[in-house]
């Protein structure tokens, strides 16, 4: 079966050309990059390299650059670093209610110890947050404010700039999660005052597993991972030399193509959009459509219909989406993110998130479409409220 790919912000695939820039390092530049050796000096040659793709995508200098495995080691280690680097001052923080569960669940978890006190700002319908909140919400003893650039269900990309000014005026460390955000957002930490960001190759056509964060210099923070004296003795562990390769190869073409690739990618998007609400009825768009959204981004919730239903006849069709994010499918509880921004639990119920990525076509587009408005048709069949609306229920 030919099978169809929407799901870009759960994943991407590794691009040809970063995987070909990756590969010598597993058989042939094997050496560990913290020898002081031939094989360890040329290793760390290619982390330079990386560390430096990384900082002219992002405007920082590349000693601010720190290897992670990923967006959640990220996320967990600028909370834990901030918290523990500024205990003198306080344990607040200020943070959304739509973060990833990498941020909300450790918050979640910090708060439930003692170990933090956490505001987390409300959204409105298009998932922002609103610039007063952010202001009301800080106090004395506030140490972080953290806010991500795109979110990952609806694509709502806050005003990172101004949140970055408050944060500094009110001298508060500014975190931004922009897993999301990195090759389909311009970002420039010194212009946003940005202190703290989190970012994952594996979003941006890089490989699985590996991530930065960025430090600002002068900001005090703790290791997260304890141990050797990799990375400034900030975050040990021996590095991932071809995953690293990888994540400063990846984000050079991202940064290098990103209008080109926003303007293909949000052409398909919105072409989507447009076929799915001139073809079908009571079906609702989340999140916002202007141009703060992120441009792979559609998520519409389907009225009548379990987006877990859809999902699966979509699969037996060829095509993967997803309901909600990647790491709360599977259960049953509707979207936190879209009940924030004031969906009902049983359109949140029957949401499904569409990600277009570079490679997709609009034949692919029509053929989903196709399938959607008869999937969607023939489970309102089954609906009974469906059927009760249409007056046609014998049943109820
Ligand atoms: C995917 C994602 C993460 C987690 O990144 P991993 O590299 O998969 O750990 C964190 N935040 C956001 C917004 C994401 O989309």
């Amino acid at each position: 079966m030919n099978r169809i790919y929407f799901d870009h912000q759960a994943t991407t695939p590794t691009s040809k050309e970063v995987l070909n820039e990756m590969l010598p390092f597993f058989t042939d530049i094997y050496g560990n990059g913290s020898s002081q050796h031939y094989h360890g000096r040329e290793a760390g040659k290619y982390i330079d390299i990386a560390r430096r793709q990384v900082a002219d995508a992002i405007g920082c200098k590349a000693g601010e650059v720190y290897f992670t495995s990923g967006g959640t080691e990220s996320d967990n280690w600028a909370i834990r670093g901030v918290l523990d680097g500024y205990k003198d001052k306080g344990k607040h923080i200020i943070t959304t209610c739509i973060e990833h569960p990498a941020m909300i669940k450790t918050l979640e978890s910090l708060q439930k110890k003692g170990l933090a006190d956490v505001t987390f700002l409300p959204v409105d319908n298009e998932g922002f947050i609103s610039i007063e909140d952010l202001k009301s919400a800080i106090r004395p003893d506030t140490v972080l404010i953290s806010v991500m650039t795109a979110n990952n269900e609806i694509g709502t990309i806050q005003d990172i700039k101004t949140i970055g000014k408050i944060a500094k005026e009110n001298n508060i460390i500014f975190h931004t999660d922009s897993v999301q955000a990195i090759g389909n957002v311009k970002i420039d930490v010194k212009e946003m005052n940005i202190d703290l960001l989190s970012m994952s190759a594996h979003k941006f056509y890089g490989p699985k597993g590996v991530g930065a964060l960025y430090r600002r210099n002068g900001i005090k923070m703790g290791s997260f991972m304890t141990g050797g004296e990799q990375e400034r003795n900030m975050r040990a562990g021996t590095l991932n030399t071809p995953g690293i390769v990888g994540l400063g190869k990846a984000i050079e073409i991202a940064t290098r193509d990103i209008d080109k690739n926003n303007k293909y990618v949000s052409e398909l998007r919105n072409y989507f959009i447009k076929e799915v609400e001139s073809k079908i009825d009571n079906v609702y768009y989340n999140g916002t459509k202007s141009d703060k959204c992120l441009p792979s981004n559609a998520n519409f919730s389907f009225e009548f219909i379990e987006g877990e239903s859809l999902l699966l006849r979509l699969d037996l069709a060829g095509i993967s989406v997803s309901s909600g994010s990647a790491c709360s499918s599977g259960s049953l509880e509707p979207s936190y993110v879209l009940l924030a921004t004031g969906r009902a639990i049983e359109l949140a119920h029957g949401s499904l998130r569409f990600s277009f990525g570079k490679n997709n076509t609009k034949e692919e587009i029509d053929y989903c479409i196709e399938n959607l408005v008869k999937i969607v048709q023939d489970l309102r069949e089954l609906s009974p409220l469906f059927l009760k609306k249409k007056g046609e229920n014998k049943y109820v």
